[in-house]
């Protein structure tokens, strides 16, 4: 079986001015950095990509973006390319639920942006997840797919990307999913990888949970053999908890 190596990334969302994110750099960096085995990914607004990357000179932590567009330059007011995140990032977050439903972003567009993503050489994370409704009507298995096949389409060779299953009505709520629901839908997730592409690429691609994992159930996602790793928000923006979840990460998947 292929060796994933666990990843936690932390997408701070709309929070942190400058000031703010120096700090919190600063609290996680020297921690974070003495944990080995486990990729630490920091995703933070745009404008404090530049700083982050600064304070993490010389360090593994990897940052990254929290979503971009897809042309590489051009009349988009307002807007963020491939070309520039590459610059500044190795990462970047791709059809995160509140960009789809906020900014009503479709397949067609995830789509695009994990391609120029690729293109460019950043790492694409790529969530997928359920609404409640969905879930209710028993139709969260085929939103998945439906979403993960749409943003892989015209891709071949998607070794590099990560996914994230990311129920929505698990985002921000503390209504965690169980770790086994969630390494059910996962190994849903790496089917559909193996359908698609191989087997090999299929078990060599990791799949991260997200929604409303903390310190204090990150353990029960982890212990779980689809899991590979968490897209954490909230508690990404506390530095002790943020440490403690990538701690208990690398303790339980050695
Ligand atoms: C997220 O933003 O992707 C997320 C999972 O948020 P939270 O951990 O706060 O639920």
């Amino acid at each position: 079986m292929a060796m994933r190596i666990p990843l936690i990334a932390g997408n701070w969302k709309m929070n942190t001015t400058l000031a703010e994110a120096s700090v919190l750099v600063t609290e996680m960096r020297e921690g974070l950095e003495r944990i080995e085995g486990v990729e630490k990914v920091l995703c933070p607004p745009f404008l404090s990509l530049s700083l982050v990357r600064e304070l993490l000179q010389g360090l593994s932590i990897k940052v990254g973006a929290q979503n971009m567009h897809f042309e590489e330059k051009g009349a988009y007011t307002g807007e963020i390319s491939p070309l520039m995140l590459k610059e500044l990032c190795d990462f970047v977050i791709l059809g995160h639920s509140e960009r789809r439903e906020h900014f009503k972003e479709t397949d067609q567009m995830v789509n695009e942006k994990v391609k120029a993503a690729l293109a460019a050489g950043l790492t694409p994370i790529l969530c997928v997840g359920e609404r409640l409704e969905e879930r209710e009507a028993g139709r969260a298995e085929e939103v998945v797919v439906r979403q993960g096949r749409a943003a892989l389409q015209g891709i071949e060779s998607p070794q590099r990307m990560v996914i994230a299953y990311e129920p929505v009505w698990a985002i921000g709520t503390g209504r965690a999913e169980t770790g086994e629901g969630a390494n059910a839908t996962i190994g849903i997730i790496r089917d559909m990888m193996a359908r698609l592409y191989s087997e090999g690429i299929a078990q060599g691609i990791r799949i991260l949970y997200g929604g409303s994992v903390t310190a204090a159930n990150v353990a029960e996602f982890i212990r779980q053999p689809e899991i590979d790793g968490a897209l954490v928000g909230g508690a990404s923006l506390k530095a002790e908890e943020f440490l403690s979840i990538v701690a208990q990460t690398v303790a339980i998947k050695k």
